[in-house]
């Protein structure tokens, strides 16, 4: 019985977590996933968008102000011309710088390998001068103009982002390179004004993953490649024009969106961890699975007692006869055993008393089957008048009922018989305004030791076919 009740708690608590937890995680996934798709198919794309074209709007500047300068004829005349007024250079370099509002402003003569500046001739490059890598770079390229992170000449202290443009004579031969330089801090400003704004971190590499230019808030490794997490898809952001992506960091997904600008041949990456509604769609999964547990709390709860009832209820039915409501056979067995064991231990006497009620089909007969049963409640009632609470009667068959009585001796039980007998013959029982009296002949017998059941009722049976015999209405006994 318990391990069924338990089987049905089980399989109902099973089903409920079931349902719930599929229900509430497949929403989950769902609102997840949509939230993903808009951050990585709307969000970071349009982000990426508008710091592209504030960048491109604030460094194309530059980009043009140098190819200005690449192709100014006073520039190539001079150096045609043997480069001989360096004050007039010097001059057309500050003019440039003061009116753009740059920090540097260069060239360097292929032919002289000089440096000219605003404020003069800085240097004579040299090919084997580390910071003069940048000019045979620019003189061996192929393209026009390269955008380069580098120390400042003229400034040791600061960091500054050179427009390199090549310079060509009239009949297409290069003379050298010039441009302008920003300072890095200033386009370092421009990103983390993004940053801010946008609250995602924003950033440039080269081609080959190098952090090339960042905001104050940029941590971990310069190179992408190295960098945690990010690394792992680091060859496929820097093998395509653009793209979005995600990656695992520390158990948060980031979402990154890669363009390449190719004013700069650099890869402009924008990032974001996860996203406020996130939080938003966890905090819902968990109250979703808070609600659901609580549910499934009551209902097993309500389960539990309605099964607990109804096994109350038919174990009762199983155990009690339902006209009168005392022990049916069934329970009758089980007390009988159990009356058996507690005899055995106080060493008491058991008595059985076996009760038929006389002429009952008379009863039926003449008054109906509805006044019989009438009569059988009464005949209960009255008998269990006489007895104690420990004593057992039993409704052994149609009019007929088993009493045990453990600790009881012979002359106990016949007096008790004796007594029930009396009160069924003075009991009147008032039927649809009839009245009806009835007697009942008894059998009582002693429990022998070791012997069973029914040898014990067959000895109480031959007593009560004594009584019958006899006249009725009478009290025999046999040991
Ligand atoms: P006797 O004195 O020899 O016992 O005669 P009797 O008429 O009582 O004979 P017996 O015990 O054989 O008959 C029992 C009758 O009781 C037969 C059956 O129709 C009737 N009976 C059995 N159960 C019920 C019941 O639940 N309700 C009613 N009304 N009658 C029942
Ligand atoms: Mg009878
Ligand atoms: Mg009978």
């Amino acid at each position: 019985m318990w391990t069924k009740k338990l089987r049905i708690v089980l399989a109902l608590t099973a089903l409920l977590v079931a349902g719930f937890a599929t229900t509430s995680v497949v929403s989950y996934i769902v609102a997840h996933d949509s939230l993903s798709e808009q951050i990585a198919e709307t969000t970071l794309p349009l982000t990426s968008d508008n710091i592209y074209s504030e960048i491109q709007q604030d460094l194309l500047r530059p980009i043009f102000i140098s190819s200005l300068m690449a192709q100014d004829t006073f520039v190539r005349d001079w150096v045609m011309s043997g480069e001989k007024d360096v004050a007039s250079i010097t001059r057309y370099l500050s003019e440039i710088q003061k009116q753009y509002g740059t920090i540097t402003s260069f060239f360097v003569s292929e032919e002289t390998r000089k440096y000219y500046h605003s404020s003069g001739v800085l240097k004579t490059i040299k090919e084997e001068d580390p910071l003069d890598k940048w000019y045979f770079k620019v003189k061996n390229m192929r393209d026009d103009y390269e955008v380069n992170v580098d120390i400042d000449t003229a400034d040791k202290q600061s960091m500054v982002i050179f427009i390199n443009y090549r310079v060509y004579d009239y009949s297409g031969r290069y003379i050298g390179a010039t441009g302008v330089g920003l300072a890095v801090d200033a386009v370092k400003k421009l990103i983390e004004t993004y940053q801010q704004r946008y609250g995602r971190k924003v950033y440039f590499t080269d081609r080959q993953g190098v952090v090339a230019l960042n905001s104050t808030g940029y941590t971990g490794e310069k190179n992408i490649h190295e960098r945690q997490g990010i690394k792992k898809i680091a060859t496929q952001i820097l093998s395509s024009p653009s793209g979005s992506y995600t990656y695992q960091n520390k158990g948060h997904t980031v979402y990154v969106n890669s363009r390449l600008v190719p004013e700069f041949d650099w890869y402009l990456l924008v990032e974001q961890q996860d996203d406020p509604g996130e939080t938003r769609i966890l905090n819902t999964l968990l109250s979703n699975l808070l609600i659901s547990l609580f549910i499934t709390g009551i209902v097993l709860l309500l389960a539990n007692l309605t099964i607990s009832s109804y096994q109350n209820r038919l174990e009762e039915m199983a155990t009690t006869d339902q006209l009168t409501g005392i022990a049916n056979r069934h329970m009758f067995d089980m007390l009988f055993g159990h009356a058996l064991k507690s005899a055995k231990r106080h060493e008491g006497p058991i008595s059985a008393i076996i009760l038929d009620i006389d002429h009952f089909k008379y009863v039926n007969d003449t008054y109906g089957h509805a006044a019989g049963d009438a009569v059988i409640q009464r005949v209960v009632g009255a008998a269990k008048e006489q007895i104690r609470e420990s004593y057992t009667i039993c409704r052994w068959g149609g009019e007929e009922f088993l009493l045990l009585l453990p600790d009881c001796n012979l002359d106990h039980a016949l007096k008790l018989a004796e007594n029930i007998r009396d009160a069924i013959l003075k009991l009147v029982v008032n039927f649809e305004d009839k009245d009806i009296s009835v007697t009942a002949s008894l059998g009582v017998t002693l429990y022998r030791d070791e012997e069973s059941q029914i040898e014990l009722l067959k000895r109480a049976d031959s007593a009560l076919y004594e009584a019958k015999k006899s006249g009725r209405n009478r009290v025999e006994f046999k040991i």
